[in-house]
């Protein structure tokens, strides 16, 4: 089981793991073993395939490029990226929830065999988040209204989603410090695409505005490495780490992709 411990600090995945070399079965781990060595531009976020003029890379060392295609610099492309994968991961977890919303509305229409409300009672209380009466109304009613109630989270049509409240109060204080409170889910994965877009928003600090004293750049960088378990700072890369083989495949595999088989 030895070599499978540097792959996950769960017992079970290093059974799976293990059993799935004696199987032949190709996991997650092989796949990554042949990709190496990694792009090291793509690692540290220098990279852009936003528009058709590109790829584009910036050198990080000043030796090469310092500009795409566009003008974009190492900090708006850095911006750009991190900004579009978490558009990209809230986008992807906002569309289970509009699923289940869509389920519950056809529940209430009667339109949807097979599925009830299991648990009226907790319909009710969050019917009574979202401000609606569940007096003298019947289940089917209270789904309708309150799937119709969520739908309107995913517009634009408010000033900020309604399920605020459930976040503690020194969240909502940095986030309205920072000027990002949700204001409707699609909302905010669409204007994430589009500013970051070759063209528009060509301002890393707006992108992601700074939260503190610490410089928006330094603070990506230190997302990107405790993202991704790099142990490595840009500043302390070598030439080869980038062209060549990243310094972190030369040991295990990275914390990122320790969970994944
Ligand atoms: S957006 Fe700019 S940096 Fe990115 S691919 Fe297009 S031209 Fe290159």
């Amino acid at each position: 089981m030895g070599e499978f411990r540097e792959y996950s600090i769960c017992r079970d995945a290093q059974i799976t793991l293990k059993k799935a070399a004696e199987d032949g079965v190709e996991t997650a781990w092989d796949r990554y073993q042949k990709q190496l060595p990694q792009c090291g531009y793509c690692e540290l976020g220098v990279s852009c395939r936003i528009c058709v003029m590109g790829p584009c890379r910036i050198d990080p060392f000043g030796e090469g490029p310092q500009r795409g295609v566009c003008g974009a610099d190492a900090e708006i492309i850095v911006a750009r990226n991190l900004a579009r994968m978490i558009a990209a991961g809230a986008a992807s977890h906002s569309d289970h929830g509009r699923d289940l919303v869509e389920v519950l509305y056809s529940v209430g229409k009667g339109n949807a065999p097979g599925y009830t409300v299991k648990d009226p009672e907790k319909l009710k209380r969050l019917a009574k988040e979202y401000s609606i009466g569940v007096d003298n109304r019947g289940i089917e009613e209270i789904a309708v209204l309150l799937a119709e109630a969520m739908m309107e989270d995913y517009g634009m049509k408010k000033s900020e989603i309604t399920l605020l409240g459930r976040v503690p109060a020194q969240r909502i204080e940095l986030w309205k410090k920072l000027r990002v409170v949700p204001r409707g889910i699609d909302r905010e994965t669409s204007e994430m695409m589009h500013r970051t877009h070759m063209g528009v928003d060509n301002d890393y600090v707006s992108i992601l505005p700074p939260s503190g004293e610490e410089q928006p750049l330094r603070r990506i960088r230190r997302f990107h490495d405790r993202h991704r378990g790099i142990g490595y700072h840009l500043r302390d890369t070598t030439a080869r780490d980038v062209r060549g083989k990243p310094r972190r495949h030369q040991g295990r595999p990275c914390q990122h992709s320790r969970t994944r088989a």
